[in-house]
């Protein structure tokens, strides 16, 4: 008993396995929310970037746009006034101060010399324009916006420029804006005014993959061209991507080309950065999921509940040695599925079988003292209760063959010892549920419950053959004669049934002893 309760109940068992299952559920639910978040997040960055990038190229294109144009106006009202010192230093303030587009702007002629400029603290005028991107954009006549270059100034700028024709088409010189790169711009104005609060950056490339624009000035002028996206820019493709920047970290990356300068603009979040909700998403779909799992644990647990509620009332009713009253629990008890059913049936059949034969045992004055079995008088008793129940059961009544001679032989005494001899073979042969009695002298009946009587002529058959085969006390074999009779095939009452049987005993003595005999007589 102690072995029994020591081990786990059935109950938590089935708790732990249905808390294990859950939890392996809730385990996977949460992974796959996990991945599918992370996805979702990426998604959503590389494109929120790229639409991103996209718009804001477009803003730098038009304002590129509108500083050529604004520069046209200018090269066009003063192509026929060259020589008009203040207009041209009218108009280079005008184009610096109202525009707000450039950093400083110069007027010069066909020769490079500059006629006008502003700011004109920086005493550009009357010098020549002689670095290689101005010398070259007053060459080639035509609108233009170069790449970033070191000027005479030793600043790093972008030139706009605009050539100057007048009516007749003669060709007078440029008007110049420079955007310097180091200092505010409107690159600023523009890029710079958007808050990156989400740790997202924004960054402009010129043709040959150098930083032109970028809040952190340090990185002005770094080349970038290994980057992939930049490389993307170069072939005229706009998109989105993850990539991997020089300091190994993963951006995800929109990107766009702009036309009018030849440059691009990137706008790239930390892979890192953009996935950091994903805990929170996962958290939303636990509290989302938490209810449903709560409900749904709520329900299988009283399931199982009501599954091991039959086994361990059982468990419980069987682990204390059983008594009467007991019997009475175990008979209300709701087995109410086919496992529990068969448990419980077998249980009682054992029990009212154990019960009777306890309770007999128990009286000294059932069992017979020569041979330990129980005596004719506790046989009544049983035989009795069982017909009373409409219990099926089967006898066998069997007698020693020639006993008196044995007697005669060698005394009585080992005539008893033939007797002990015989009891021992039955108890050794019988089952567990069959009860062995001394009906008197030498004569002996079997009740077998729950069995016919071809069963228990087999078990007879068994028996004879036992003692057949064994030397008895007399150091010979000794034989026994026996009759079967079934209760209710073959009487209607007890009495009469070993009358049955005694016949059919008388029978087998008379075919020639030694066997085993069915009785014929069938009550239907
Ligand atoms: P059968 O094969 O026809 O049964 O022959 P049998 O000699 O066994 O038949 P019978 O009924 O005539 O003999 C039974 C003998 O059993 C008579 C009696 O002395 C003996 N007997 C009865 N009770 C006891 C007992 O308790 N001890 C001993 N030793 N002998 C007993
Ligand atoms: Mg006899
Ligand atoms: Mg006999």
């Amino acid at each position: 008993m102690h072995n029994l309760s020591g081990k786990l109940k059935l109950k938590y068992l089935m708790i732990g396995l249905i808390i294990l299952a859950f939890l392996l559920s809730l385990a996977s639910s949460l992974y796959s929310s996990y991945q599918r978040s992370i996805n979702v997040l990426e998604n959503q960055t590389l494109e929120k970037n790229r639409v991103y990038a996209l718009k804001l190229s477009q803003i730098v294109n038009l304002y590129l746009d509108q500083s050529l144009q604004v520069l046209e106006y200018s090269a066009a009202k003063i192509a026929d006034q060259m020589d008009n010192e203040e207009l041209l230093n009218y108009e280079a303030s005008r184009l610096l101060y109202q525009q707000n587009a450039f950093n400083s702007v110069v007027i010069a002629n066909k020769n490079g010399l500059m006629l006008a400029g502003a700011p004109e603290k920086n005493g550009l005028k009357g010098t020549v324009i002689t670095s290689e991107v101005g010398t070259q954009q007053i060459k080639n006549q035509v609108p233009s916006i170069s790449d970033p270059f070191r000027a005479t100034t030793g600043k790093l700028l972008v030139t706009v420029s605009y050539p100057i024709f007048t009516s007749n088409g003669n060709y007078q010189g440029v008007v110049n804006g420079s955007i310097y790169i180091h200092e505010s711009n409107f690159f600023e104005s523009i890029l710079g005014e958007h808050q990156y609060q989400d740790g997202s950056n924004v960054y402009v490339v010129d043709s040959n993959g150098k930083i032109i624009y970028h809040l952190v000035k340090s990185r002005l002028g770094v080349d970038v061209s290994n980057n992939k996206v930049v490389q993307r820019i170069e072939e005229g493709d706009s998109g989105a991507q993850l990539v991997t920047n020089q300091w190994d970290e993963e951006m995800l990356a929109g990107f766009s080309p702009l036309e009018k300068a030849n440059w691009g603009v990137v706008v790239q979040t930390p892979h890192e950065v953009a996935i950091n909700s994903v805990g929170n998403q996962v958290l939303t779909t636990f509290y989302f999921e938490l209810p449903l799992l709560i409900i749904s644990i709520i329900i299988v647990l009283l399931l199982a509940a009501k599954i091991t509620k039959p086994l361990q009332q059982i468990a419980t009713l069987t682990e204390n040695s059983i008594n009467e009253s007991e019997m009475g629990n175990i008979n209300r008890l709701n087995a109410w599925y086919y496992e529990a059913s068969q448990i419980k049936k077998a249980l009682i059949q054992s029990f009212s079988f154990l019960h009777g034969q306890v309770s007999i045992l128990k009286d000294e004055n059932t069992i017979d003292p020569l041979t330990s079995l129980t005596n004719r008088r506790a046989l009544d008793t049983v035989l009795h209760s069982w017909t009373v129940q409409g219990k099926m059961y089967s006898v066998i009544m069997l007698d020693i063959d020639h006993f008196k001679s044995i007697n005669d032989t060698y005394g009585h005494a080992v005539g008893d010892d033939v007797l002990k001899f015989l009891s021992i073979q039955m108890r050794t042969t019988v089952r567990e549920q069959d009860l062995c009695c001394r009906y008197g002298g030498e004569e002996f009946i079997i009740l077998l419950p729950e069995t016919g009587v071809e069963e228990a002529y087999d078990i007879a058959e068994h028996l004879r053959k036992n003692v057949e085969g064994t030397t008895s006390p007399i150091g010979k074999t000794v034989t026994f004669s026996a009759g079967i009779a079934g209760f209710p095939k073959q009487a209607g009452n007890s009495k009469k049934l070993i009358e049955v049987a005694d016949n059919a005993l008388y029978e087998a003595k008379k075919l020639g002893r030694n066997r085993v005999v069915i009785a014929k007589e069938e009550l239907f």
